[in-house]
Parts: structure tokens; sequence; C-alpha cells
């Protein structure tokens, strides 16, 4: 499949998995010298390859509308990050319900070793579609595969599409447990030396996806 068309598709499967709300959310792959990425607005349903945009570096865009209006995230992530190769952008419920009350994800359950760190933090509110909200993303992704920006979602960042639809499913799922522990109260969290125990355990889990972008 060409990446024109597994954009399309990870957009289609992010909606069916429930992990965004209509067009809200936008996806990128690095092509060539820039990148491809998810027109602005345009119902994944009736998205074809050709309606994918590509963008180089400097914000210059070729094709049929306008790029993601969030699209300097994605921009800025595919140029200073060479280890990445695809991001997600995503309003999922539980991650937006926490980045709401600017809550991060702390280590609550193992798995968030997946996400790279001890944590999934979430960057101070910054308006939507702004440089000031990239500016914010970026640094809060070193050593991170995922962070929420407050009153507004969630980004993933990956080594490929695939595998970065997968990372957003856990942060959802993530984020899901802990909305649900914080009912019965502030739930206890595994401590520095336990997550370390537990990044050295999962390295090699499911073909390095602890380990790797
Ligand atoms: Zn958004």
């Amino acid at each position: 499949m060409d990446t024109r068309s597994e954009i399309i598709e990870s957009c289609r499967k992010m909606n069916r998995l429930g992990l965004n709300q209509g067009a809200s959310g936008n996806v990128s792959a690095r092509s060539g010298d820039g990148f491809l990425i998810t027109p602005s607005g345009l119902d994944y349903d009736v998205m074809t390859p050709a309606d994918i945009m590509e963008m180089d570096f400097q914000g210059g865009f070729k094709g049929k509308h306008k790029p993601s209006g969030e699209w300097r995230i994605h921009r800025d992530i595919l140029a200073e990050r060479r280890d990445v190769q695809a991001v997600i952008h995503a309003h999922s419920l539980f991650c937006t319900t926490l980045s709401i009350h600017g809550l991060a994800i702390p280590a609550v359950h193992y798995m968030i070793t997946l996400l790279g760190g001890d944590d999934i933090p979430c960057v101070p509110y910054a308006p939507p579609l702004s440089q000031k909200l990239s500016d914010r993303v970026l640094p809060a992704l070193e050593n991170r595969r995922a962070c929420l920006m407050a009153h507004h979602g969630v980004v993933v960042i990956a080594s490929t599409l695939e595998r970065a639809l997968k990372l957003l499913s856990e942060v959802e799922n993530l984020a899901a447990q802990y909305w649900h522990a914080l009912q019965i109260g502030t739930p206890p969290v595994l401590s520095s030396k336990q997550m370390k125990a537990v990044h050295e355990i999962m390295k090699d889990y499911g073909g390095g996806m602890a380990g790797k972008v």
C-alpha cells in the first residue's frame, strides 16, 4: 500500500476503533524531502489518495485542499526528529477528558513503558493551530512517544503509521484506566525503581515496541 492510502486507512481505522471524533484528528508520514498529511476538515470516508496533501518543512504545500490546520505540529516533529516517520493527532475521549483537567498520565499501569517514559505529559493550553502549541508539544515528546495537550487532545509519534495507531490505542486505554481509577480515589503510582525494572522487562515486548520510537 502506498503512503497516501496508508494515511487514509489509518484515519478510518482510528475512527472505527473509537480513537477519534469526526475529522478532528490528523495523520502525517514522512515522504521524500518532506511529508504527506491529511487535508483540513475532509471526511475520512470520502478521502482518496489524491486528497492527501504534500508538504515541505518550510510550510509550503501542494495538493487539492489546505493541509490539516495542525500541520505545524506534524512539520516541527518530522523536521526535528529524524527517528520519527509518522505522527497522529486525535481527540480521543479519555485523553481529551484528562487534558481538560491538565492531567498528565502517571505510571498507574506498567504498559505506560510503551510510550517511552514513566508518564505521558500534558502540555499547558495553547490555541489550536498555533505555532505556540507546536512549540509546547515538541519538547514534551523528548524521550516520549505521546503527550496530551490541555483542553485539546493527544499527539503520538512512531517509526511507522501502523505503530503510531497501536500506540494511540495504548495511550487511550491508559487514559481510560487512569480516569476509572480516579473515580475510586487518588490511585497509587509505580515508583521510578519499579518502572526501571519494567522498562528492562518490556524491552523486547511486541518486537521491541517498548525500546524504540
Ligand atoms: Zn486537534
